[in-house]
């Protein structure tokens, strides 16, 4: 190992690089990680998640929407909403963000290579950024992200047609949007822009969105955005779009033509492994750019792993900083669990959904037999007082031992509450721990209980009819 300038280099430096050197790091080991300058945090800090996430907090803020039950329709905090007032709020939080992993990084002695990383061989990199390097490494994680696929019939200007991660760099709030993608991008986008008053058209080519998803929250989600005035073309493609000074024209495969200011495209990511020059490390990436790994996130390549969105599935934030925790400590043969297999998903649109453990429609499939248990938030006192009058919990309890099997939420703080549900599952508990437990009142958590009391409440009743 002390061949090598670093034990272990790390390519890329969102969520899962940033945790890869953490991890090694605090084992004694000398750390590289590379990227450049100003992508400091990875497309998590500086163009995906905390970007898009602040920009909702803005836009729920402004908008006054969340208080619009209470105050009524016409309720805002700000009249004219500008693209400033939105950006002001997402640079500031990205900036302290940056600072944030700067400085963890830098506490824990990891040096931090301004630039392009590319493999000369299997240990060695040339770094191009601001000055040209060479380095080695004993070990290296590959963590190097995704950027949006592009269709290459599309014309891309920044301006009138974008992808997701060019939304910080509009000049305006358009008066009309096409959203092209309805996966869980373009659809937190969708529902950001609709919001704002932007007349918003979502075109899917599949004749559903968020299939993965509980289908009643789902349908609640379109209700919701419909009632916006989003307006959706499923099972439609998109053959053109067209650009002049005023405006776009989207047209669609059954000839339907969409005018709007502008056109986002949220049609998948691709690998960002194109500038690795992988060949000369001996790996190979698929036609998405993404990597394959074995058991330990180990590459083809014994001393390279790869983790975070460069892998693919399920590309989340809070995945890959898991993934690249336990690569490293794999790499340094520090004993780790497996990542957690109850994984809780969560999609920040307006409402907000959130889910843990299985969907309806997979226990169906299985032949798992479960009764259901909701709770809706105008029946608790939290979401009287806090105007949420949509949002649901619902609960999929076993008929069999009664443990919880899944929970889904729809509504204010879905993100946050789903994890009750998760530590409930995650050790194994029962639909009678919510019964018994008692929660803070008013809160939304009470959700739970009165979700398990409609499901046992069921169960008992199922109970009377056995021979
Ligand atoms: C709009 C949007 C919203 C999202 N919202 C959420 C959300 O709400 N919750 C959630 O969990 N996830 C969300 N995600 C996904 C989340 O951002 C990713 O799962 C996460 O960022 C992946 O982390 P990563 O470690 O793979 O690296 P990334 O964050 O993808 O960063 C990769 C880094 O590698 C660098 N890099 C690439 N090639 C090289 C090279 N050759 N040399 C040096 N550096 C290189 C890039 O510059 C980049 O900084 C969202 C994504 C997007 C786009």
């Amino acid at each position: 190992m002390t061949a090598h300038d670093y034990d272990l280099i790390v390519i890329g430096s969102g969520p899962g690089g940033q945790k890869a050197a953490i991890a090694a790091a605090k084992l004694g080991k000398r750390v590289a990680i590379v990227d450049k300058h100003d992508m400091v945090g990875g497309v998590c800090v500086n163009t995906g998640t905390i970007p898009s996430k602040t920009l909702r907090e803005a836009v729920l803020y402004l908008t006054g929407m969340s208080q619009r039950e209470l105050y009524g329709a016409s309720y805002r905090v700000k009249q004219d909403i500008t693209i400033a007032d939105l950006l002001a709020r997402t640079q500031h939080v990205i900036g302290r963000e940056v600072e944030v992993v700067r400085a963890q990084l830098l506490r824990n002695h990891v040096d931090v290579i301004d630039g392009i990383a590319k493999f000369v061989d299997p240990h060695t990199l040339a770094i191009e950024g601001r000055s040209r390097t060479t380095i080695s490494g004993g070990k290296i994680v590959i963590a190097t992200g995704t950027k949006p696929a592009r269709p290459g019939e599309v014309d891309f200007d920044q301006a009138r047609v974008l992808d997701s991660d060019e939304i910080l760099q509009m000049e305006s709030i358009p008066a009309s949007l096409v959203v092209v993608g309805a996966g869980v991008i373009g659809i937190e986008y969708a529902s950001m822009f609709a919001a704002l008053g932007c007349r918003v058209t979502v075109v899917e080519q599949r004749e559903q969105m968020l299939e993965f998803c509980d289908p009643e929250i789902v349908e609640s989600l379109k209700f919701h955005l419909r009632d916006l005035a989003v307006t959706f073309r499923f099972g439609e493609k998109v053959v053109d779009v067209a650009v002049n000074s005023i405006g776009t024209v989207t047209t669609l495969a059954s000839g339907k033509r969409i005018p709007a200011e502008a056109v986002m495209y949220s049609a998948g990511r691709q690998g960002m492994t194109s500038e690795l020059d992988l060949e000369k490390a001996g790996l190979e990436a698929d036609k998405r750019g993404r990597l394959a790994v074995g058991p330990h996130y180990v590459t083809s390549v014994n001393h390279i792993y790869a983790v975070g969105d460069v892998i693919g599935f399920p590309a989340l934030a809070a995945t890959s900083m898991d993934q690249g925790r336990l690569a490293a400590y794999h790499a340094f043969g520090e004993p780790t669990n497996e990542l957690a297999a109850l994984q809780p998903i969560g999609i920040y649109t307006i409402p907000e959904i959130s889910y843990c453990g299985a969907t309806e429609a997979e226990l169906t499939t299985s032949s798992v037999p479960y009764e259901i248990g909701t709770a809706r938030y105008r029946e608790l006192a939290r979401g009287q007082i806090a105007g949420d009058s949509y949002g649901m919990l619902k609960l999929l309890v076993s008929t069999t031992d009664r443990t919880l099997l899944g929970v889904h939420v729809f509504g204010t703080a879905a993100t946050e509450l789903v994890h009750i549900g998760q530590a409930v599952m995650g050790c194994g508990g029962t639909v009678d721990y919510l019964v018994d437990a008692v929660f803070n009142y008013p809160t939304f958590s009470e959700a739970y209980k009165v979700a398990a009391l409609d499901a046992t409440n069921k169960i008992r009743a199922l109970e009377k009819f056995r021979p």
